[in-house]
């Protein structure tokens, strides 16, 4: 077994212990299992039927609804009777923090029941305590009095727990400790198993939530070294990037951190936390457990014996620069034009640049793309200063512009001809083949820029597997990660392109991106009652991916981020309407992380790593906050966003767009 998984190289399932939800079995090689929650309010019983509903018929295999207080503990059960007496049996989760009455009504009606180990008896004020040895000790035996009630309810009732760590939501006490890290979370949800364990109680889940997918990747990959380490077993996993945001960048931050996890085996159930309608996120669950039907028959990936790096710890992996590319430069972006019959001007508008024929000059946005891919293709025009050129070893021949045009190479092509660039020669290489390893023995010349892809149905690993080559060689030329994608509908080439980059990135490798696909192929329709995502301009939607993926990645910071809740029965406005209004004002402002968060109970702590937070606080209130700092309270929810774009101004960070 490899240090987090069963292996790196060939597919297999995580084992886990099992867990029975209701009727619904969990873990111990079950089906992925899906899941979503219910924004509705808790006390309205129709509504949320009718929600849960909704959810059901998408798939949803279990359903969680929030329970805050008492009243809506009680009320699961008029939801539950309601449901059931409609025919449907799905499974429901009651969400608890911070009131462990609520979690002790809930758990003697629901099939499963949630709790944070942040918040539950455990204090989360933002204050640093000191403790001693001795003093730690006695909190968690103050935690075992209060949470061992709830254990033996469960057990008594037959119901599931799951033990949810939240990065943004840690206690004092375990932050005080461990800090803001993937070891603190882990530790945090120990703690509570342990004292499950001590009552002899196994029906638990367990899950490690961030809205950073790296930081969520290393708290479930330790997590499970913990649990083998301690337990000889592992329970099992529930995935997900919480506060993930809306669209696109929702479907891709997800992706990447549930993604990357699932590809080396781990999880069980899943949940794709989007700030649209619960129902919504269940065909991307869809999409993303799919992937792996059929994964086991995979072509084999030759064993890795060393594992070159960290994977509980981000370094990038140590490369030479050449030109723009590795060592400490942001990883470059390549558009692939070679299916385009002719370039002009405009069409690199949909790149980042645009051209005015007045001025004569190029307009260069934040996302533009670093390398055009051309194939047999000159360009006829002058190009941007920033834009470089990569076409094929015949055509790069006839380039009078040496500097601006660079050759890519097919594996052993390479070394047949005499004549290469003196600046960058990109080297393609398909890392299933015997010829890309060929192509290692020997000098490797310096100026060669992998450009990797893999041909089978698990690319990710195979390119991972080739980088680790390099790197057990001492092999430090840049790599590019050139992926291509058949996928039928743009939600499902996110998924794609997502998992297959951002498992490599967020760990450390790779030094550039190269999205491909087939705009013949994608459907750019409703079907099946499932919403897709729509694009018209297929550069544009590459080159937001390619960019997107490396902001979610945290390899280049290229736009505005948002850190939004999905939303719940806590929620006290309406979250897609609020975050589209404050995106539409803040999206140019590069590299500011903007959260918008459904209450003040668990906003503040969810927030994570925001610079600012616009924060429900009331009906028709609004609390901000710069950092964990609040700035200004109950604000009116008709002028927030103004005065959102206050503070944004008054702490420098605005600029007109
Ligand atoms: S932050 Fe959002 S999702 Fe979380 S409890 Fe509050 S309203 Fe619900």
């Amino acid at each position: 077994m490899q240090p987090y998984c069963e292996s790196l190289t060939a597919y297999k399932r995580l084992k886990t212990l099992e867990v029975k939800v209701g009727d619904l079995l969990l873990g111990n090689y079950h089906p992925i299992r899906v899941q979503t929650m219910t924004t509705t309010d808790t006390m309205d019983t129709i509504a949320t039927v009718e929600q849960s509903v909704r959810c059901i018929e998408a798939g949803a295999e279990l359903i969680r609804i929030t329970a805050p207080s008492k009243h809506e503990a009680d009320n699961l059960k008029a939801i539950k009777d309601e449901l059931r007496k409609r025919g449907y049996h799905t499974p429901l989760v009651a969400d608890i923090h911070f009131t462990p009455n609520a979690a002790e009504i809930a758990a003697r009606i629901v099939e499963k029941v949630r709790v944070n180990p942040g918040n539950y008896v455990d204090k989360k004020k933002f204050e640093f305590i000191e403790y001693t040895d001795s003093e730690y000790r006695e909190e968690i035996e103050r935690i075992r009095d209060r949470f061992t009630p709830l254990v033996r309810i469960c057990k008594e009732y037959g119901t599931a727990m799951r033990i949810g760590t939240n990065h943004g939501s840690l206690s004092d006490r375990i932050m005080s400790r461990y800090g803001d890290t993937p070891m603190g979370m882990v530790e945090s949800a120990m703690e509570f198993l342990r004292i499950a364990r001590a009552e002899s109680f196994h029906n638990i889940v367990l899950s490690m939530k961030s809205s950073n997918p790296l930081v969520m990747v290393q708290a479930y990959r330790l997590l499970v070294q913990q649990m083998n380490a301690e337990f000889k077993a592992c329970y099992p996993l529930h995935l997900g990037v919480t506060e993930a945001g809306d669209g696109e960048d929702g479907r891709i931050k997800s992706a990447i951190g549930i993604g990357s996890l699932l590809e080396d085996g781990i999880g069980d159930t899943i949940r794709v936390s989007l700030t649209e309608d619960p129902e919504f996120e269940i065909p991307v669950c869809q999409d993303l457990v799919k992937r792996f039907d059929g994964k086991e028959s995979h072509q084999p990936i030759k064993e890795i014996l060393q594992v070159p790096y960290d994977p509980f710890q981000y370094q990038r992996r140590k490369t030479h620069a050449i030109s723009n590319i590795g060592d400490k430069h942001v990883p470059v972006v390549v558009a692939d034009f070679m299916k385009a019959e002719t370039i002009v001007p405009a069409d690199l508008r949909s790149i980042g640049y645009s051209y005015d024929e007045g001025t004569d000059k190029w307009t260069i946005s934040d996302a533009a793309a670093d390398y055009i891919y051309t194939g047999k293709k000159m360009v006829d025009f002058a190009l941007p200063g920033t834009l470089k050129v990569i076409c094929n070893f015949n055509t790069w021949l006839q380039a009078n512009d040496k500097e601006k045009y660079y050759p890519l190479f097919q594996d052993a092509e390479f070394a047949k001809f005499k004549e290469r660039s003196q600046g960058i020669n990109f080297l393609s290489v398909d890392a299933d083949t015997p010829a890309a390893y060929d192509v290692l023995m020997g000098t490797i010349d310096q100026t060669i820029v992998f450009c990797v892809w893999s041909s089978n149905v698990r690319s990710m690993p195979s390119v991972r597997r080739y980088i680790m080559e390099l790197m057990n060689r001492g092999i430090s030329n840049p790599v590019i990660l050139a992926v291509e994608s058949h996928q039928e509908s743009i939600d499902e080439q996110l998924i794609h392109f997502s998992t297959e980059t951002g498992g490599v990135l967020l760990d450390g490798m790779g030094d550039g991106v190269w999205l491909m696909n087939d705009p013949s192929r994608i459907h750019n329709v409703k079907m099946k009652g499932r919403t897709y995502l729509e694009t018209k301009n297929n550069h544009q939607f590459l080159n937001n991916t390619s960019f997107s993926i490396l902001q979610a990645s945290r390899n280049r910071i290229s736009k505005t981020e948002y850190i939004s809740c999905p939303s719940c029965g806590r929620t006290l406005f309406d979250l897609q309407e609020t975050t589209a209004r404050i995106r539409s004002v803040t999206h140019h402002l590069k590299g500011v992380k903007i959260a918008i968060m459904g209450c003040i109970v668990n906003g503040p702590g969810e927030m994570a790593d925001a610079d600012f937070g616009y924060v429900g606080s009331g009906p028709g209130k609004v609390t901000l906050y710069k950092g964990k700092e609040v700035v200004k309270r109950a604000v009116d929810s008709h002028v927030a966003v103004d005065e959102l774009i206050q503070l944004l101004k008054q702490s420098e960070v605005w600029i007109e767009p």
